[in-house]
Formats: structure tokens, sequence, C-alpha cells
């Protein structure tokens, strides 16, 4: 069904019309008999046409309270079409998918031409995402087809991403950017919806970087806290601060994502301040209210390398007024590549203040025994590679036991991390390791959720 054929669309279509020309000129037509074909050329080398006739969309779209998919079709091997064949012939690849488009979709509301081989399509539709779904898989099986032009076949291939009105977006931009989101992550011929993962996924270290700049000020950033347990006691002796970003923009982002990021763009040193006085007020709290827990902080490479790093973590501990043996600072190897002399320095000092050091992720590094002649740590992190396996793979648990009975010559506690199984808890506990962290004992969770529950 054309737009023109449904009474109640009351919508306008858009379509490259200078189609050489593109994308300075756009035509549009609206359904009005008669009213054909022309805004002509804009002069400027933007998509604004499309997007204003996109909002105009949205905008009935919502109103009529229905669901629509607003879906950015790429087309692939049109720039080699323009180069090999001509420019000409690249117009008739377009007219033809535009064509295709027109003709396949029930609810075609809207078919703009982006630029290059993108095109924007809406699809409105009474039913739920399943009837859309089905329109979009239709659209991409029609344009995909090859194509018969007089001078010979062309093979088209068509990618496409999608996102839900109103689901996903009640305006226009955001709509917009949503599916070319989920263009990025869609497959060769294939098509994708818009899922608010891909926001964090697909953030480019750019978008990543800027929405950055004034989150700590704007108070975006937060810490949850993952109890750490002794089997045999069966008690939490202690929990790991672990940072938490809640950006405007981006959504929730995990700090594997933003914290090189922030690193990179050297704000690590003031986040990372941020994240060891919060850590050290909330233990300081916890052991006043008579609940002492040792809180285990990351430290990134540039705060350890910070001059007056140890000085830092004193005036810390001392403005929260927490006894130094409730604060663990958790460095990983790769971080004590390098300035050895230095970072040792460091840490022993900070060892002479009573703080506790750990080694994280241990063994997934660089794993040199000399780090551990070179570096006195409290506790030897197990990282959750060596915890998953020694339950599925055959001899699994040779280095855990190796590492084990190393921490024992060497006086240092061992905690496995990422334990989410009880067979894990069980085979770890007979080769002589109590210290946990995992799923199994609790998920990192805001400290009000760790004191009720
Ligand atoms: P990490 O220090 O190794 O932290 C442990 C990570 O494993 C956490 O991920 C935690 O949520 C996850 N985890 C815990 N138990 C399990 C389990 O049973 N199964 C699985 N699959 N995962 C488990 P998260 O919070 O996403 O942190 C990722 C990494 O980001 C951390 O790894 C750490 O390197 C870094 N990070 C987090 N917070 C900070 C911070 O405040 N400062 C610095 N410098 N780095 C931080
Ligand atoms: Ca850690
Ligand atoms: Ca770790």
């Amino acid at each position: 069904m054309k737009p023109a054929d449904d009474p109640d669309s009351g919508c306008l279509d858009y379509w490259s019309g200078g189609l050489g020309a593109e994308p300075t000129t756009i035509v549009r037509r609206d359904e009005k008999p008669g009213n054909g074909l022309v805004i002509g050329n804009t002069g400027l080398a933007t998509t604004l046409p499309v997007r204003m006739g996109l909002s105009e969309a949205v905008s009935a779209t919502l109103a009529k309270g229905r669901t629509a998919a607003i879906v950015v079709l790429k087309i692939g091997g049109l720039a080699q079409i323009n180069h090999w064949n001509g420019y000409e012939i690249g117009d008739q690849v377009i007219a033809a998918v535009v064509r295709r488009i027109e003709t396949c979709c029930q609810g075609c509301r809207l078919i703009g031409r982006l630029g290059g081989g993108h095109f924007l399509v809406v699809i409105d539709c009474q039913g739920q995402q399943d009837g859309l779904d089905r329109e979009v898989k239709q659209l991409l099986t029609r344009v995909s087809a090859s194509l018969e032009l007089p001078n010979g076949a062309y093979f088209i291939n068509g990618t496409a991403g999608a996102s839900l009105m109103p689901d996903q977006g009640e305006s226009a931009d955001q709509l917009l950017r949503n599916a070319e989101l989920a263009l990025r992550s869609a497959r060769v011929g294939c098509y994708a919806w818009y899922t608010p993962e891909l926001q964090v996924s697909l953030a480019s270290e750019v978008e990543i970087r800027s929405a950055l700049v004034g989150a700590l000020e704007r108070e975006e950033f937060f810490l949850v806290y993952q109890p750490q347990v002794c089997t045999i006691t069966e008690k939490v002796f202690g929990v790991e601060a672990l940072l938490r970003w809640q950006s405007p923009t981006l959504g929730l982002v995990p700090p594997d994502r933003f914290i090189p990021v922030a690193e990179s763009a050297g704000l690590m040193p003031e986040l990372g301040d941020w994240v060891l006085r919060q850590g050290c007020c909330q233990a300081s709290h916890w052991s006043r209210s008579g609940h002492p827990l040792r809180v285990a902080v990351n430290i990134s490479a540039a705060q350890l390398e910070e001059a007056g790093f140890e000085a830092r973590v004193r005036e810390i501990l001392s403005e929260c007024e927490l006894d130094p043996s409730l604060l663990e600072i958790e460095v990983t190897e790769s971080m004590l590549v390098g300035l050895i002399e230095d970072n040792q320095n460091t840490l022993q000092s900070l060892r002479k203040l009573g703080v506790t050091l750990a080694l994280d992720d241990f063994g997934t590094g660089y794993s040199n025994l000399a780090y551990l002649r070179n570096f006195v740590f409290d506790t030897l992190k197990i990282d959750r590679l060596f915890t998953s396996a020694i339950t599925r793979e055959n001899a699994g648990d040779v280095l855990v036991r190796a590492i084990i009975a190393m921490g024992a010559e060497l006086g240092q506690e061992i905690l496995a991390e990422g334990v989410e199984t009880l067979e894990e808890k069980q085979v770890l506990q007979k080769l002589g390791c109590s210290r946990m962290q995992g799923y199994l004992f609790g998920r990192p969770v805001p400290a009000s959720e760790l004191e009720h529950g």
C-alpha cells in the first residue's frame, strides 16, 4: 500500500530527485494528487529535508498512538557502481531501490535518502514488533535481489538497522541515531534492532570521552560493593568497591569501557581519588556502626604513578577517620611494569601505613614471579579465568593449586575471584582456598542493599 492509499496516513515521503547530485537535491512529494515533485535543490549538503520529514512522520505516528520502525538501510557497493559504471547507472540503481522499498512495505510511511547508499524508511504498523520485524525482513530480502538494468545485471546487497517507536526514542533524532547504531551492529546482509546495550558497546571512545567531561561534577558516578567471604566462617570479611557510571546520554557504561578512556584522557587521578574517598568514607561508616568491613579499592596506573599518591591516601584515611587496616588497595601486574622502583616505594610506604595490598587478576598478565619477589602483597587474587577452569578443564586446577601453594609459602592470602557455582566453591575449598568472591555469594550492589541484604 502506498501512503496515498491510506486515508489516515497524512504522511510525506521523500526521495532523491536529481539523483546524481545527492544529497543536496531532495525532492519531496506529498500524497495530494497533483502535488508533484519539487523542493528542489537546497544548496546544502545536508540531510535536513529528510530529517524534517522524519520529524513529521514521528509526530504523526505518535499522535495516532501507533508503533513504527525507523529503518536505516545501507546499500552496499553503490560507491563501486558509481565508480566503475558511472553516476547515471548509480542513479538508476538508487531509483530502483526506492521503487523496491515503495512496493514491498505495507506500512511504508516515509522513504528518504540520507546520502551515499543510506536510506531511511519509516514503517508503520498497527501490531507489535513481530509485524514490523516481518516487514523489515521482507524489505531487506526485496532490496537485496539482483537488479537488471538495460546494460546488465547488478548485485545489490542491503544491511539494515532499526529502532522502534515509541519504545526506543520519542524524538526523530534519537530514533534515527538508534537505528544507525543498530545498523553498525548488523552483519552485512542482515538487519538488527536497536537494543540499549548497543548504545554502550558501540559508543565510540570519542563519545565516551566527551560524555565524561563534567560527569564527576554532575554526580554521575557511584560505587557498588561485592562481598568477599571466608568459606570456613561463612562470613563476609570484606567488599570490593567497583565503580559505576550512569551517563544520561550513554546509559549505564561498564567500567571496562570507560576506565581506559578516562585513563587516556587523564581523568583517572581525579576519578580514582573520588573512588578512594567514597570507599573509605563508606568503610568508616560501616566501622562506626559496628560492622567493620575491609574495603578493597582498585587503583589505576595513573594514580599510582602520580607524585604524592601515598600522601593522598594518608590524607583521605584521616579525613574519613578510617583505620588503615580497613583499606585494601588492588593493583594489577601490568601496572607494575616500568617504574619498578618508584612503584615499589609507593606500595611499600602504603603498607607501612597499615593499608593492605592485593595483586589483582593474578595469572592473566605477565605472570612474572619476579613481581612477587619485588613487591610485597598481602592478597593474591586468582583471576576468574582460572576459577572457571577448575571445573571445566582437565587439569584446570593445576595452576590454582600452584598459586595456593605459593601463597601459603609467601604468607599471602589467596582470594579466588568470579566464583559462580557450588562446584567451583567446593573444588577451591578442597585445594585449600577459603577466601572467595563471585556471583555465588553476591553481585556488586550499592552499599544500602548490602546493609539490608
Ligand atoms: P576487577 O577488579 O577484576 O573486578 C571484578 C569484576 O568481575 C567486576 O566487574 C565484577 O562485577 C566481576 N565479577 C565479580 N564476580 C563475578 C562472577 O562471579 N562472574 C563474573 N562473570 N563476573 C564477576 P566490573 O565491576 O565490571 O569491573 C570490571 C573491571 O573494571 C574491574 O575488574 C577493574 O579492573 C575495573 N574497575 C572497576 N572499578 C574500578 C575503579 O574504581 N578503579 C579502577 N581503576 N578500576 C576499576
Ligand atoms: Ca579488582
Ligand atoms: Ca580481578
